[in-house]
């Protein structure tokens, strides 16, 4: 089935998250954004840095966002990346829009991900 990225579902489990209606390990959270460790890390560091507002996916964050609220989100990845040293070894942003990208949560978010050799940027299978 194919995700609604033109209807916000105020139910999708970021959402609940960042309501508070769910558990996570908070790594940072401010006005504007919440990070949180993956459920199903890919790398010994996998952390979903999430805007607090209703934005389905990058494109709409990137089309509605305010500045303050996107420069906050990009301050935050950056500085999750420096809080984990990551600036020194490397590391890679992804934000999975839609079904081609496999995107499985309808909530704008970055995978920030790092802390040994990450391979390929892609594999297709
Ligand atoms: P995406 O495919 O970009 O939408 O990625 C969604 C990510 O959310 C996946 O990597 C999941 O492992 C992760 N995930 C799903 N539920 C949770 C949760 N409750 N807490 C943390 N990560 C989650």
């Amino acid at each position: 089935m194919s995700l609604d990225l033109q209807n916000y579902d105020e139910n999708n489990i970021f959402a609940k998250i960042v309501r508070g209606e769910l558990p996570t390990q908070k790594l940072h959270e401010d006005q504007y954004v919440v990070a949180f460790p993956d459920a199903n890390p890919k790398a010994s560091i996998h952390i979903l840095v999430v805007p607090k507002g209703k934005y389905t996916s990058f494109h709409d964050f990137s089309q509605k966002s305010s500045p303050e609220e996107n420069q906050a989100f990009w301050k935050a990845v950056s500085a999750l990346a420096n809080q984990y040293h990551l600036e020194e070894t490397g590391y890679r942003i992804i934000a999975n829009h839609g079904d081609d990208a496999g995107q499985e949560v309808p909530h704008f978010h970055v995978h920030l991900i790092g802390g040994q050799p990450l391979g390929h940027l892609v594999t297709i299978s």
